[in-house]
């Protein structure tokens, strides 16, 4: 249990931000929520939050976490964190600390950093792994950057939330990290959904297919968790939407563009992926690239206009795949 009786706040209840928040006043944190959608907000209040637009608690609170869909929220949301506290008059002795746990884009990052420098605020980076499953369990992975010292003050608070908590380097480091994993992640699944695809046309029942592949080297987190709970049963529920997957492909495929890097595999992936939020309905789970990659790896014995079909439903938003 926490003794300092220590107040934070948090931005961004949803999916992964509820039970995180939860998590916290399980730990003894004071904690007081905000969220753009009011749903959210009350089942933390509910739960013995306090809720309400962060203007009015921004004075109360000694540290603030972010868990926002984009950077271009979570930038919004700091400019808006940095108009209250250029009116507010705190009796604050401690230096307050935002901690961005959203995955968000290096670069934006860094200079959401130097603006937070400029008022004495501390900042750093501690974006997740391990979706809704370990948000509950308050078992993420949880990759930090930022200065030594910022990083022990949050260890405690980390802790309560994570429980691999790892120090990557400097500021944006955590972020990049974070861009990276989910790059390697999509590309895992986007490959085993073309390999289980084709082993389906060529006759080979998808479940034993990916048995061998998790008992030989070409396993990922994909085949080993993915198919079993997500795909092969067709609910698609992991609660990781394909837009948020998206977007991370998107942010690996700019840092690769930004260092200069030869390589192609970043774009295709993307491109893949792109497609896939074109074809499918808006609110759709990652794991639906699935039925994607139905429409161009023909499913057995289905032509092309079927399998479009199957990926498109009634209300086919796509134009030209
Ligand atoms: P989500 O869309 O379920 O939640 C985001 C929340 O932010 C929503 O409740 C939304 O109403 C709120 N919000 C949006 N704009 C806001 C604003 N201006 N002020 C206050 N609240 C605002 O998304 P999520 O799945 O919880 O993901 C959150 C972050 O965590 C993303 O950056 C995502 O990439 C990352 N992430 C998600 C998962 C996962 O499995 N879902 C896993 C790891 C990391």
């Amino acid at each position: 249990m926490n003794e300092n009786n220590e107040n934070i706040g948090f931005i961004g209840l949803g999916k992964m931000g509820l039970p995180m928040a939860m998590n916290l006043l399980n730990s003894g944190y004071h904690v007081y929520g905000s969220d753009v959608n009011p749903a959210s907000a009350s089942e933390l209040q509910k739960a013995g939050g306090k809720t309400g637009h962060f203007s009015n608690w921004v004075p109360a609170v000694q540290t603030i976490i972010l868990m926002l869909p984009s950077s271009t929220i979570v930038n919004h949301v700091i400019e808006e964190i940095l108009a209250t506290y250029e009116t507010m008059h705190s009796n604050q002795t401690e230096r307050l600390t935002i901690i961005d746990m959203s995955s968000s884009y290096p670069h934006d990052t860094k200079t959401n950093y130097e603006k937070l420098k400029l008022r004495m605020i501390d900042f750093m980076d501690a974006p997740v792994s391990g979706g809704i499953q370990k948000a509950r369990s308050a078992s993420l992975t949880i990759m930090a950057g930022g200065e030594e010292e910022v990083f022990k003050k949050c260890k405690r608070l980390l802790h309560s939330l994570g429980k691999q908590v790892f120090h990557i380097g400097p500021l944006g480091s955590g972020h990049l990290l974070k861009a990276l994993n989910n790059y390697l992640s999509a590309t895992h699944l986007l490959s085993a959904c073309e390999a289980v695809q084709l082993m389906e046309r060529y006759g080979v029942q998808p479940e034993k297919g990916i048995e061998v592949f998790n008992h030989s080297t070409g396993r990922s987190g994909s085949t080993e968790y993915k198919f079993p709970s997500f795909i092969l049963n067709e609910r698609f529920d992991s609660g990781f939407s394909l837009e948020l997957m998206k977007k991370d492909v998107e942010m690996a495929k700019r840092l690769f563009e930004d260092y200069g890097a030869e390589t192609v595999l970043p774009r295709v992936v993307h491109q893949r992926f792109e497609e896939a939020s074109l074809a499918l309905e808006s609110l759709a789970d990652h794991t639906e690239i699935y039925r994607y990659v139905t429409s161009y790896l023909l499913k057995r014995g289905n032509s092309r206009e079927e399998n479009e079909e199957i990926v498109s439903g009634p209300n086919d938003i796509r134009s030209g795949i």
